[in-house]
């Protein structure tokens, strides 16, 4: 026994020795628990998932169809590795050039591809506390070092939580080895924001080397007025990449793919990481037909804004506080460890997000559902919450 647990050992040791440093330093990302692994566990079969904000109307009916035809032709072929069509599409719809759009498998995908590219040993890599976590995952497993911002505080007046983007101005000016910037607009897991003056301010304050990476995969989801002008700002600053994805309002997480818009030689560098056919066949079509549907899109959009005024009155009125959101989520602090919480929920067959590995333990996230799903997330919490009580 002990000389096997002794060969196992000396096994592992040799396996990891030459894994790069960054690697071992990370933890693999952890998704939100799948539908099936509950009903497993469980044995019950009604089972929603509010974990992983996604889109609760799924895809335009439009997609189904666009994949139905395209399964009739020829899946034995590869796929467009150009995806001409698709970015073609992308560059009408935002009015730039289609040299300046990035397909990714996922904006996962573009994130990877700029730490690749930026990111390295000796250089360093800005991002915000309490930001997404694939920041951290992409710039260590380049050995790059994270420079971490700190973010507003939990009790700030008005943005608990939220990127201080004055506080990235003034750190980036004592590291001049920064080369990569990711910012979250709206950020993902907290819900928080900035305004377009903010990041202006921003953009103005960053040498002209330094890309920043604008993550807006929530871009639809917020105010009229708190959405960007992507064309302008790229226009005005080249070292600006902004990423999209099909994954939340296009409701199409399950097919990936995202994009980039950046300035052409950006593009060039991308593309030039880019795996020839990151991109499926299917993702392809999906992709082109979600953005298509941009009435599937204002209805999504138009739920969302309702279920986030009532899930929030809602949770306020059981006593919880609810951080600012202008995503599809919310995410709450209940003041304690949220653990049991959470575990009462999915035993009422209600999956959320814990925030543990975002160093939030008091808090959830949890994604707006339709209404149906919505109150049964609701009830569930209020039952757990009395049970808690007594
Ligand atoms: C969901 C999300 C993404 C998109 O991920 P995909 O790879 O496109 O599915 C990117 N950034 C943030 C902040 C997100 O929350």
């Amino acid at each position: 026994m002990s000389e096997n647990t002794t060969a196992a050992g000396a096994a592992s040791e040799n396996l990891f020795r030459n894994a790069l440093p960054g690697i071992l330093s990370l933890h693999a990302y952890t998704p939100g628990m799948p539908i099936e692994e509950l009903q497993r566990k469980l044995g019950i079969a009604d089972v929603i998932k509010l974990a992983s904000n996604e889109n609760p109307l799924g895809p335009s009916p439009k997609v189904s169809a666009a994949i139905a035809e395209a399964t009739k032709g020829n899946l034995g072929l590869y796929p467009d590795g150009s995806g001409h069509k698709l970015k073609n599409k992308i560059a009408e719809y935002h009015g730039i050039s289609a040299d300046r759009i990035t397909l990714g498998n996922g904006s996962n995908d573009i994130l990877e591809f700029l730490a690749r590219i930026y990111a390295g040993p000796g250089r360093a890599v800005m991002f915000s506390d309490y930001a997404f976590a694939v920041y951290p995952l992409a710039t260590l497993a380049q050995n790059a070092e994270a420079v971490v911002v700190p973010s507003h505080g939990a009790d700030h007046p008005t943005m608990p939580f939220g990127h201080d983007l004055a506080a990235f101005t003034r750190v980036l000016k004592t590291r001049p080895d920064v080369s990569l910037v990711f910012i979250a607009n709206p950020n993902n897991p907290t819900g928080t924001w900035n305004t377009p003056q903010e990041i202006e301010a921003f953009l103005d304050s960053v040498p002209p080397h330094v890309i920043v990476a604008l993550d807006e995969a929530y871009f639809d989801y917020q105010d009229v007025e708190l959405r960007s002008d992507a064309r302008v700002w790229l226009d005005r600053y080249p070292n600006l990449l902004v990423c999209r994805t099909f994954s939340k309002v296009y409701g199409i997480a399950g097919l990936r793919a995202g994009y980039a818009l950046s300035d052409a030689k950006v593009a060039d560098l991308l593309n030039r990481v880019r795996q020839p056919f990151n991109n499926n066949s299917l993702a392809l079509v999906a992709a082109e037909a979600a953005l298509a549907d941009q009435e599937h899109v204002k209805k999504s959009v138009e739920l969302n804004a309702s279920e986030r005024i009532r899930v929030g009155a809602e949770l306020q009125k059981l006593g919880l506080r609810v951080l600012p959101s202008q995503a599809n989520f919310l995410t709450v602090d209940f003041g304690r460890d949220a653990a049991p919480i959470h575990k009462g929920l999915l035993e009422r067959g209600v999956i959320v997000r814990p925030m543990g590995s975002y160093g939030m333990p008091n808090f959830l996230r949890v994604s707006m559902g339709t209404v149906r799903e919505d109150d049964r997330f609701l009830s569930a919490l209020r039952e757990v919450l009395a049970e808690g009580q007594r």
